[in-house]
């Protein structure tokens, strides 16, 4: 689905990718983990093309994302992206945020939009809440609606970088219970995160970097039992 090939990315002289590789296949729930200034977030920023890379191949779904003559819109509905500020539309209500998109990007129908929306924001428990505006809404149900919009382009893959960092602690759960779902219904997925216990339990396989190079990679036991590289050992040893 997703294939990182010796990827470097340099911002002016400083070099943040020092040659990434990784694999990511349908279905799969994959992890990164590292270091604040690692370069996760430019990682998967390159991945939707968000960020253009200096060197090396990013392929999704067979598609060279660095191809001058990409579509990067049609590229970015196959792979949903969701922030750390959720950035919904303050004068729009939940289910407004949902069905802006379709109806202004993709032009879809819009009584078909709406009954989309519904059923999407009822996927991310949010039922109830459609006519409330974001202001309205705690951090966690505001990160909730912005995965529902997200998902209202239909993606095949979908990127979270540290979706639930800026939330209240007893908000970061509901959050992370939509993403497992999701990941469980089979969406390719992406995260970086700092949440070690979920990706224990719901990554297929966890990418650790540092200083811009992947360190080891690994299934969850196996990276969190018996760590290879003491760059991975110092910074569990710090967070756990
Ligand atoms: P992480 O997500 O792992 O914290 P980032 O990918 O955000 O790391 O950033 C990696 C490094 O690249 C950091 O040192 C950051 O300051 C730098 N960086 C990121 N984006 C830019 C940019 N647009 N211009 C210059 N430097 C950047
Ligand atoms: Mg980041």
């Amino acid at each position: 689905m997703i294939r990182v090939k010796d990827v470097h990315k340099s911002f002016g002289s400083f070099q943040v990718l020092k040659g990434m590789s990784m694999d990511v296949k349908k279905g799969e729930a994959i992890c990164i983990i590292g270091p604040s200034g690692s370069g996760k977030s430019t990682l998967i920023r390159c991945m939707n093309a968000l960020v253009d890379i200096t060197e090396g191949s990013i392929t999704v779904e067979n598609q060279e994302v660095n191809d001058p003559n990409l579509d990067k819109l049609k590229l970015r509905r196959k792979v949903g992206m969701v922030f750390q500020q959720y950035n919904l539309f303050p004068h729009k209500t939940a289910l407004q945020n949902v069905m802006m998109a379709p109806i202004n990007v993709l032009k879809q129908d819009k009584k078909e939009v709406e009954e989309r929306a519904h059923a999407l924001l009822k996927k991310v428990r949010l039922t109830g809440k459609e006519n409330n505006y974001p202001g309205e809404l705690s951090g966690g149900q505001q990160q909730r609606v912005a995965i529902a919009r997200s998902l209202a382009m239909r993606p095949d893959i979908m990127l979270f970088d540290e979706v639930t960092a800026a939330l209240d602690p007893e908000t970061v759960k509901e959050v992370l219970v939509t993403i497992r779902e999701l990941a469980e219904e089979g969406m390719t997925c992406l995260l970086v995160t700092h949440e070690m216990k979920f990706a224990r339990d719901v990554a297929d396989h966890i990418y650790f970097t540092d200083k811009g190079v992947i360190v080891e990679h690994a299934p969850p036991e196996e990276f969190f039992d018996n760590p290879k590289d003491e760059r991975t050992r110092t910074f569990l040893g710090q967070i756990l």
